[in-house]
Order: C-alpha cells, then structure tokens, then sequence
C-alpha cells in the first residue's frame, strides 16, 4: 500500500526519481523504484527484522533485488556487532550478504577518526566489539581503563558491561579537552521485552558532566550515509534511502540528499510520516511491497 495522493504520483516520480508502484492501479505495473535507482541504503531493525524474525521472505526479496542489478548496503546505528556478524546473520535468513555491504556506526566512528588522525593514536573507548574491531582495523591503540588518562582520543558506542570506572575515566578526559566521538545518540534500543537505554543514554552520562556534546557518525547525522555512497560507488540522485525511523534513517537519507523510503514495518507510524518534513519520496508497509513483485 502506497499512502501518497494519486495526483501527486506523476509529479513525484518525475522530482525525485521515484516511480511509485500500485501494480493493478488501472491494468498498468508500475515499479514502486524507478528505473534511475541503481543502490540501496537499507536500515535493519524494522526493515530487515525485528528481534529475531525476518520481515518477509528475505531469500526472495533479495533475489528479486539482484535481479533487477541493483546493489545495496546496509547501515545500522547498532554498533555493538561486527561486520562479518551482521553478514552471517543476513546469510542466515538467506540473504547473499558479504561484510563490505555492511556499515555500522562503529565502521563510521573508525572511518572518521581514520580522517583526522593517524594510525597508532591513543584510544580510550567505551563500547563492544563492532566499535573496537573497527578501531583496530584503522590501526588506533585502543588502552584499557588503567592507561585512559594517556588517551589522545575518547571514543563510545553502546557497552554492555559499562561500568563507573569507564565513564569516570572518559569524563576526567573529555573535561581536559580530549576529542570526543560517539557512534550514535539513540536514546533507547529496541529488545522483544521493550526499550532499553541506547547509546544516546549512556552518552548522556558523559554529556552531563562535561556539557560536551560528542561529535556522531550515526543517522541522523550525514558521514554513515556518505560512507555508504562511497562503497556503493553511486551518487545520491540515484540511492534510495530505506528504514522504519524517520528520526534517524529518513532523517540522514535527507541530510546528504538521497531519495527515502520509509517502511511501516519497524519504529514510525503512518501517521507521523504524514507530519514530517521535508516529504518523503515513498511510504509503504514492507520492502516486500516496496521491492514489488
Ligand atoms: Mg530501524
């Protein structure tokens, strides 16, 4: 199901490259994604899953996606696993995924440090092992909480086992000016039992004793989305932005530009996507109806 007007149809596939799909609209088959599409930036909580179950048949929906030749990532404000973690659950619902094809916020933080510091730089991190195998792949000397007041860098994503010593020691630092980055400010992350604290919770610990705001890769902030477009290779007129969060994955696919699709699928409702701006370009149930048949 397609909640935009019908009238707005011609004019919206034409401004945003965009063709919606109502595949027995009038005996006509629309395709819901336009020709001019050539990649995807898929979310996962919402989109692909939720908890532990798939969204649709992914073995098919994904077929169908490489058989129209369009190539897709996936970019997860979930920092907390690696990779090759994500890739080898996607492989387990069916989905032909390799580890390139996945960027976390974590992948984002160590990207962006990569930029503005060289190898070897002193780490303090608070987080698991998605934001320490990135660190490390990047080359950075990531030290335990004994060395953190060496730290040149303070570095926090979602951490299970943190604890007062790691916040006290990532506090002293960043009051001393160290340059604080932070995967991605998700207040609550989503369990089968309800919300829990996210990363944005536990960042606030830090934030309020320092009133020092982190600088973020994640959604809703650009440097994921633009990470995604380089390893896609594709410009943004033609990369559909998919997720279930307008706040994060619609937001961020806005941010650098890209056309976005939201999924009713996940955290947004109907009826908030009908109050945000700017516009976004689809709106619709599942990426079963989005990928279309
Ligand atoms: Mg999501």
């Amino acid at each position: 199901m397609l909640f935009v007007p019908l009238a707005s149809l011609k004019s919206l596939s034409v401004a945003s490259g965009i063709a919606p799909a109502c595949p027995r609209l009038l005996g006509i088959v629309f395709k819901m994604i336009s020709s001019h599409i050539k990649a995807l930036i898929l979310d996962m909580d919402g989109v692909i899953w939720k908890a532990d179950a798939p969204i649709g048949d992914l073995a098919e929906i994904f077929a169908r996606i490489d058989a129209r030749g369009l190539k897709y990532v996936f970019a997860t404000n979930n920092g907390t696993r690696t990779p090759e973690q994500y890739a080898q659950r996607l492989v387990d619902f069916g989905v032909n995924a390799q580890p390139w094809q996945v960027v976390t916020s974590a992948l984002g933080v160590a990207h962006m440090l990569a930029q503005k510091f060289p190898p070897k730089t002193k780490v303090f991190m608070i987080g698991e092992d998605g934001v320490r195998q990135a660190l490390n792949e990047k080359g950075f000397e990531i030290l335990s909480v004994e060395d953190a007041p060496n730290a040149q860098v303070v570095v926090m994503g979602l951490d299970r086992d943190i604890d007062f010593a790691k916040t006290l020691e990532a506090t002293l630092l960043v009051r001393r000016g160290i340059p604080f980055y932070a995967t991605n400010p998700d207040k609550t992350f989503p369990t089968p039992r309800g919300e829990i604290p996210g990363a944005g919770a536990w960042i606030s610990v830090i934030t309020t004793a320092t009133d020092v705001e982190p600088i973020y890769t994640g959604k809703p902030y650009p440097f994921m989305m633009e990470l995604s477009l380089e390893m896609l290779g594709t410009n943004k007129e033609e990369t559909l932005v998919i997720g279930d969060r307008l706040e994060t994955d619609i937001a961020a696919g806005q941010a650098v530009g890209c056309p976005t699709a939201l999924v009713l699928s996940g955290v947004s409702t109907k009826y908030q996507a009908g109050l945000w701006l700017p516009k976004i370009d689809i709106i619709v149930d599942d990426l079963t109806t989005l990928i279309g048949y």
